[in-house]
């Protein structure tokens, strides 16, 4: 995620105990999101037709289809889904009974699916999508701004206005045909293959190929300029409100430079398309690092743009097989904006770490919740997560040397590329590439309470 404007500094009792009496069924698929993800299949594709109707009280009239292959026999299958009214859902081209429950699209198909068969569900729906509040206060789902939409899914928010399998580690590639009104834009992630229109409306289509998670999906729906560029062959779609266009340029042409920097670090970028987009949301307060398009509800910094491009690599990428393992996405990304700056005139990570090793061990909510063990969904997005989990990093750096470091964090790119992994798989090649055991170091940064000696 979610890099919040000013970082939080949130309390954190016994996370564990609470998680625990939230989730007893912590042995679910998805601990921190047990009622999150289907069972049977496995998706092969996304595509998402929406038309977004601002006259009719911001109604949109969508048709998702979502082809996927199954992993047992299914007499009926789920998705998940906290959208606005089911209209219509068909199983292999055949009407199919649904029911829906809280967060949950129940259907049964005319026939049994077959082991290892492909299909496909397609769902006609219609209103207005949902906002969802996280479990640690903030918006996303599907955001009104004063000019359109914004929509945001981590970590649950894509199934508003999405059916899908809402777990990270269910990836599939996107299409997304979105009608809006002239005059308005409509950015979504991966790149851009058509525009199409009449006197009223205009339906833009974007393409992501690669693998994404689904609480990786974007859409944004304003007004502005939506600018075409390039960073060497890579093509770049970047749409900003028009509010926010003149600060937003010098930022925003760092872009190039920070991606270059980060492919030279970690290898090739991983994605086909690059870009930004910045929109007007006070009330939203957050950047994501929507897969290949990061989006900004603020006049982004660099810190922010490194942080957000790094995530291309860790986190969209390499995506997480669960949810706890944030420490993957938030440490590896926050470490990342440090090695930036020491290698840019500012100050090295070693100093960073130093400086913030200076917090007092009292100071419990700096250095709890441990980052590779947040305890609850509460504290996915927690200080610690981010500050202490790149501390870890830079404490793995002090002990096996900046070039191991760097391999360790290439290989881990390449190794994981478009795929999905966990902390210990990190640890395991940390151990490999450095030929040392790690174990206590990853302990007390990683996961004991309080203060690290
Ligand atoms: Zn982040």
């Amino acid at each position: 995620m979610r890099t919040l404007r000013a970082v939080r500094y949130s309390s954190c009792i016994s996370a564990i105990a609470l998680a625990l009496l939230a989730f007893p069924a912590a042995a679910a698929a998805e601990p921190f999101f047990p009622r999150a993800g289907n069972k049977g299949y496995e998706v092969r594709r996304y595509e998402v037709q929406l038309a977004y109707r601002p006259q009719q009280e911001g109604r949109i009239d969508a048709n998702t289809m979502v082809a996927a292959t199954a992993t047992a026999p299914l007499e009926r299958l789920s998705l998940d889904f906290f959208g606005p009214r089911v209209l219509e859902v068909r199983v292999g081209g055949e009407r199919a009974s649904f029911r829906r429950r809280p967060g949950k699209l129940l259907v049964r198909p005319r026939r049994e699916i077959e082991e290892g068969s492909s299909f496909a569900v397609v769902v006609r729906y219609s209103g207005v999508p949902p906002k969802i509040v996280d479990p640690d206060g903030t918006p996303e789902g599907w955001l009104r701004t004063d000019d359109g939409v914004i929509a945001v899914g981590e970590p649950q928010g894509t199934a508003a206005w999405i059916p899908c399998n809402n777990v990270p580690a269910d990836k599939a590639p996107f299409h997304f045909e979105i009608t809006v009104p002239r005059g308005l834009k409509a950015v979504a992630n991966g790149r851009r293959r058509f525009v199409q229109g009449n006197a009223r409306t205009e339906t833009f289509t974007w393409v992501e190929r690669a693998p994404m998670s689904t609480y990786l999906a974007v859409l944004n729906i304003g007004r502005g300029r939506l600018v075409k560029e390039r960073i060497g062959r890579l093509p770049s779609w970047t749409l900003v409100d028009p509010r926010m266009e003149r600060a937003s340029r010098k930022p925003l042409a760092l872009l190039p430079e920070i991606v270059r920097f980060q492919s030279r670090l970690f290898g090739g970028y991983p994605f086909e398309s690059a870009g930004s987009i910045v929109d007007y949301a006070p009330d939203v307060g957050y950047a994501l690092e929507t897969q290949s398009r990061p989006i900004y509800t603020f006049v982004p910094e660099r810190t922010l743009l490194v942080h957000e491009t790094a995530h291309q690599w860790f986190g969209d990428s390499v995506g997480l097989e669960r949810w706890p393992n944030i420490w993957l996405n938030e440490g590896l990304a926050t470490w990342t904006e440090w090695y930036y700056a020491e290698r840019h005139g500012g100050r090295s990570a070693q100093q960073i770490f130093e400086a913030l090793y200076r917090v007092p061990a009292s100071k419990e909510s700096f250095w709890n919740p441990p980052s590779g063990h947040p305890g609850g969904p509460e504290h996915l997005f927690a200080t610690s997560v981010y500050v202490r989990g790149a501390m870890a990093v830079q404490a793995l750096r002090q002990k096996i040397g900046t070039k191991p470091l760097l391999r360790v964090l290439r290989r881990w790119a390449t190794e994981h590329r478009h795929g999905s992994a966990n902390v210990k798989q990190f640890i395991a090649l940390a151990e490999q590439v450095s030929d040392r055991n790690l174990e206590r170091l990853f302990d007390r940064w990683l996961y004991q309470r309080g203060k690290p000696r």
